[in-house]
């Protein structure tokens, strides 16, 4: 080829291409609709045709929760790879791949501040991240973010959405069902309210640990929340599952879930029940005036030996 087409052309017409952003439009996967990215955006990855909720990641979450300057944590490391395990790919490969995806070291993401003025420690489940799935490293990210909770006398809100236990890790991952309840009992125990919001998908050894032990259990609309998937249960029990089995709505009616909640609404509902529940319920000790200390009582001399 010539010159022209070789140099000349592409320079003129990089002189006039204007830049077209890629994924300027985003297909709502319930309707079908198609949605501008930005309004999509602004209306935290929910459907504006039909209300779809879309996933959406951990960093997003904790911006839309939390009020601006609030700090995420650095999250202890947890050993990568235990049992070297390998499928088809290498665990370790998978395990960096989804860290360099993300820009995550594992599935949780954690922070600290206050929603409308609320003070929580707020932990969220990124489902890009290995399907949520947890390891030693979301274990611990659950342990870090609880016992945070304790030290600064805070709530803790966790925002779920994960498939269960990562079987990469084998036992190790099951190790984490009690380890994640024990850590959330210390929250409980220190009288802090502790908040569990489910986000599609909930399910498998995350549902089966930490996430039905809330004092409060709240879901976005539509989100699956379940132990094992519909389609093993139909084939267990024989059985055809009613309509909306495992969804938030089904689960609210059957008395798992407190509340169902648009994403819109839900860091003023948070705050709303963090504010009730933190209202002392009797004054303060130090507001009631202090009894005069009484002199202490003579100690009555022991009766003298015989
Ligand atoms: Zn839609």
């Amino acid at each position: 080829m010539n010159w022209i087409s070789d140099w000349a052309l592409p320079k003129i017409s990089g002189l006039f291409k204007r830049e077209v952003p890629e994924n300027l439009w985003h297909k709502c996967p319930a309707c079908e609709q198609m949605i501008f990215r930005r309004d999509l955006e602004a209306a935290l990855h929910v459907c504006p045709h039909c209300g779809h909720h879309m996933r959406i990641s951990a960093v997003r979450r904790l911006e839309c929760t939390l009020d601006a300057g609030f700090s995420r944590i650095e999250l202890p490391k947890a050993p990568a790879d235990p049992l070297r395990f390998r499928d088809q790919r290498r665990y370790s490969d998978r395990l960096r791949e989804a860290q360099v995806k993300s820009a995550m070291d594992d599935a949780v993401a954690v922070a600290h501040g206050t929603i409308e003025g609320e003070r929580a420690v707020v932990a969220a489940f990124e489902f890009a991240f290995m399907g949520g799935s947890m390891g030693a490293g979301v274990g611990e990210a659950i342990v870090t973010a609880a016992k945070l909770a304790v030290l600064q006398d805070s709530p803790l809100v966790v925002f779920t959405a994960s498939g269960g236990a990562r079987m990469q890790e084998g036992a190790i991952s099951l190790m984490q069902m009690p380890r994640t309840v024990i850590a959330t009992r210390l929250v409980k125990e220190a009288g802090l309210p502790f908040i569990v919001v489910m986000c599609d998908p909930t399910t498998g050894g995350v549902t089966a640990s930490f996430a039905m032990l809330g004092d409060i259990h709240i879901a976005e609309p539509g989100a699956m929340i379940g132990f094992a998937g519909a389609r093993v249960i139909e084939q267990t029990v024989r059985e055809k599952l009613p309509e909306g089995f495992q969804r938030a709505e089904y689960l609210l009616e059957h008395g798992i879930l407190d509340m169902v909640v648009k994403r819109g609404e839900m860091r003023g509902v948070l705050a709303r029940v963090l504010g009730l529940l933190r209202v002392p319920l009797v004054a303060p000790a130090a507001a009631v005036e202090p009894e005069p200390e009484a002199p202490p009582a003579e100690e009555p001399a022991a009766p003298a030996q015989p």
